[in-house]
């Protein structure tokens, strides 16, 4: 998941500055073929743009996660009730599709229309995932993930048909119960909240490059050890900067998360802290973890 932050500064809904607390999550589709979140980033960024504001724009043509708005900041979005509780984020379309009035459209090439509907879409499940795990939020609950066009049937967001009209018209078995099922598998069954072990540090958070690196490197190799490892540790286990309890931890991972080591390790305090390397909420972690809560696959 690659998030890059281009906050939309001088749209007025940025200058607002109104904060929400973070209930849901609502997906969008921009309705127009544009499979550029640049473009949207550019057109949104203006004083007189003062229609619409949404948390993020999901690129067509990369996956890339254009981040529009703070995640908690009160958006533009739902044009109803559920600005005031839901983020929104915007899955941009692809170019050869030709809107032919209201959610109706023609496209001349489906094949490469599809593909990009997938990228958004997986992006999309990534992203929500992610959110669901840093708001605390179950994506099954209902009302908590919905689609513009569920958000006018519940009667918090204006009459759109995004973003299912653009899967319904490219022939996509996509749904919004397909896209949820899939923000809860990759969620993974791990407790949104994690208490920490071994030691009091408290993580990091992540860069918004996704991707976190110890600061230490490994002083010793031994082929043998090279494999998979699943955390065994109840609580979670810290993945830190370096070897030994008092080195920042980076991130605790829950319990059965399975982590790669290639060789690689340091000794401290008479334990090997095996130098891993893990996906976890989509952000990748390459650091240390005591090999006492690490059994080897
Ligand atoms: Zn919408």
């Amino acid at each position: 998941m690659n998030i890059i932050q281009s906050y939309l500064t001088n749209n007025p809904c940025y200058k607002a500055g109104r904060k929400i607390t973070v209930k849901g999550l609502m997906l969008h589709s921009v309705g127009c073929p544009q499979p550029k979140a640049s473009v949207f980033v550019k057109n949104w960024n203006r004083a007189d743009y003062d229609r619409a504001c949404v948390h993020g724009f999901i690129d067509a043509n990369t996956g890339d996660i254009h981040q529009t708005l703070p995640w908690n900041h009160r958006g533009w979005h739902g044009g109803g009730s559920s600005n005031n509780t839901h983020i929104g984020v915007e899955m941009c379309e692809p170019a050869t599709i030709k809107y032919t009035g209201g959610a109706s459209f023609t496209c001349s090439d489906r094949a490469a229309a599809q593909a990009a509907a997938k990228r958004t879409y997986e992006a999309a499940v990534e992203l929500f995932a992610h959110l669901c795990q840093q708001y605390n939020l179950d994506p099954l609950k209902d009302g908590v993930i919905v689609s513009h066009r569920e958000g006018h049937a519940r009667g918090i967001a204006s009459n759109h048909g995004d973003p299912e009209h653009l899967w319904k018209g490219l022939g996509m078995s996509y749904t919004m119960d397909t896209f949820r099922a899939a923000v809860k598998a990759k969620m993974g069954g791990a407790a949104p909240v994690q208490p920490p072990a071994q030691g009091t540090n408290t993580p990091t958070p992540p860069t918004s490059k996704g991707e976190v690196k110890a600061k230490d490197a490994a002083k010793s190799f031994d082929k043998a050890l090279a494999g998979t490892y699943a955390v065994t540790a109840g609580a979670g286990l810290h993945i830190r900067t370096g070897a030994g309890s008092s080195k920042a931890s980076l991130a605790v991972l829950p319990k059965g998360t399975k982590v790669r080591n290639y060789g690689y390790y340091t000794m401290a305090g008479g334990v090997k802290w095996l130098y891993i390397q893990v996906t976890y909420q989509g952000v990748q972690y390459t650091g240390f973890s005591s090999s006492e809560y690490l059994k080897k696959q």
